[in-house]
């Protein structure tokens, strides 16, 4: 993508959904656009203004008329693309677009490529790399809070805590390359306890922003809860009740969830995966087998893990399915089938639960306690009325989602990978300043810190991570 002569070009694309609607939306930007535009434009000025709409009449090249559009003039510099641009509202029907799409082409334009707008919105400095992956982190955003998360990006507020990052690092540079200069004449200009401190400053924020991915990813992402227990205690049940819908089977004859039904809920706002494993048992069956197994493997890669117990039949066997030494700070338990159970006594229930949980886990005894366990834990019977309201309060309460205020943390791999990397220069350079080692290496390290900061910008770049970034755009982006 990156060469700069089809970077001269005039791209067209149609920006909006594929298919039949009230509207369709073209956009052509490039040097070229209004000349281009005028050719099947007539009712066009010549010297547009900015920001305004053009009712008219488009025509093809034969002079036919093509379709009543309204077309609205964004000027270099004040558009999405910085270059020229007009978007072409038409009528919403594909082959009208499809029309309009081959005019232009004919007058001189291209088609754009996948996220093409928005790199020349970045190559024209309109928005930096962090934003531009933020366009699509939006466009692709499943939740409200994951809207929320990129649109403050987009907007610029993560940018803004790496470029003062960017300039600390900088202004501890400037000083160490002014101490290699002065040292030649034997003058040390800087305090290295000044040194010091700042770079261990710089480095516990980079620190504190790199320790908010797990939390980020799960904004973007969502987040996977593998369902699991032994087969009938009412893992199926419960999907659909969280789901509103039939989605996996339910039945009484163990084994019928074959392999892992999978349904979106939000919780909290974040999206997340609800995933009902099979029913975890030793089984001969072939095919149960592959189900079993399967939920082996959905519990390894789950951000939670639900064990659901049938209450009347709790017994050790119900926590064979917890890897032993598990973590159990994302274990949630539901103790369903209350209504089999009259005057169930959940005090009797936790004291099971600990002493089963402490042969199986090895738990530390001061952690593995009633009130530990008690926030973890739901007695329902699913089949009851309210049993919606109890599982959506109780996921709610166990699924918790900081970054309430600050929206900048980080979502995307490539930046966490080169915050690390900067973190882990600017940890080295603190080592060299404090064993009083050469101001070169200290001056190599936090070079290196800075490069990270400024490749993640897009302020330095390489074109393959371009070309990886904007492939993963649609057309018209
Ligand atoms: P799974 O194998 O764990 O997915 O269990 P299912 O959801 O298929 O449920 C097994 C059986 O238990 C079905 O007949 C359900 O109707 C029944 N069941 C599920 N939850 C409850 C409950 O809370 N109370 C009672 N009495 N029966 C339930």
């Amino acid at each position: 993508m990156i060469n700069v002569d089809r970077d001269l070009d005039s791209i067209c694309a149609m920006i909006t959904p594929y298919g039949v609607g009230g509207v369709s939306v073209l956009r052509i930007c490039g040097p070229h656009t209004v000349p281009i535009v005028k050719k099947i434009a007539s009712f066009f000025p010549e010297k547009p203004e900015s920001h305004k709409s053009y009712y008219g009449i488009l025509t093809d090249h034969l002079n036919q008329p093509l379709d009543e559009v309204l077309a609205t003039f964004f000027s270099k510099g004040k558009s999405f693309t910085g270059d020229d641009t007009v978007e072409i509202s038409c009528h919403g029907n594909p082959q009208i677009v499809k029309n309009i799409l081959s005019e232009l082409i004919l007058a001189g334009a291209r088609s754009a490529d996948r996220g093409e707008f928005t790199y020349r919105a970045f190559m024209n400095s309109r928005i930096d790399l962090v934003q531009a992956e933020n366009v699509l982190a939006l466009i692709e955003s499943k939740s409200k809070k994951s809207a929320e998360v990129a649109l403050s990006q987009l907007r610029g507020d993560l940018s803004k805590k790496l470029e003062a990052f960017e300039t600390d690092i900088t202004w501890v540079l400037a000083h160490i390359e002014a101490d290699i200069d002065f040292s030649l004449e034997n003058l040390s200009v800087i305090d290295y306890a000044v040194i010091e401190k700042k770079i261990s400053e710089i480095r516990a924020q980079i620190a504190a922003l790199t320790d908010t991915f797990q939390n980020g990813r799960k904004i973007k992402d969502g987040v996977n809860v593998a369902i699991v227990g032994r087969p009938n205690v009412g893992k199926s049940s419960i999907l659909n009740v969280l789901s509103g819908e039939e989605r996996a089977i339910v039945t009484d004859i163990a084994g019928t969830t074959r392999d892992i039904i999978e349904s979106e809920i939000f919780v909290n706002g974040i999206k997340a995966n609800l995933q009902d494993t099979a029913g975890l048992r030793n089984t001969e069956d072939k095919v149960e087998k592959i189900g079993v197994q399967k939920s082996l493997e959905a519990m390894k890669v789950a951000d939670y893990t639900v064990l659901v117990i049938s209450s009347d039949e709790f017994d050790e066997a119900d926590l064979s399915q917890i890897p032993a030494k598990k973590d159990l700070s994302d274990t949630l338990f539901i103790f369903n089938k209350k209504d089999l159970v009259p005057n169930l006594n959940t005090e009797n229930y936790y004291d099971k639960l600990i002493s089963f949980l402490k042969l199986r886990n090895n738990y530390s005894t001061e952690k593995l306690n009633r009130d530990f366990l008690k926030e973890k834990t739901i007695f329902l019977s699913v089949l009851d009325t309210n049993a919606l309201d109890l599982l959506k309060r109780f996921l709610g309460n166990n699924m918790k989602f900081r970054a309430e205020e600050d929206l900048s943390l980080i979502t995307h791999s490539r930046h966490f990978e080169n915050l690390t990397k900067a973190s882990e220069g600017l940890e080295r350079a603190l080592m060299l300043v404090k064993a009083k080692s050469g101001q070169e290496f200290v001056s190599l390290e936090l070079k290196e810190a800075l490069i990270q900061i400024q490749e993640t910008l897009g302020k330095s770049f390489d074109d393959q991570i371009l070309d990886k970034i904007f492939k993963e755009f649609c057309l018209g982006k």
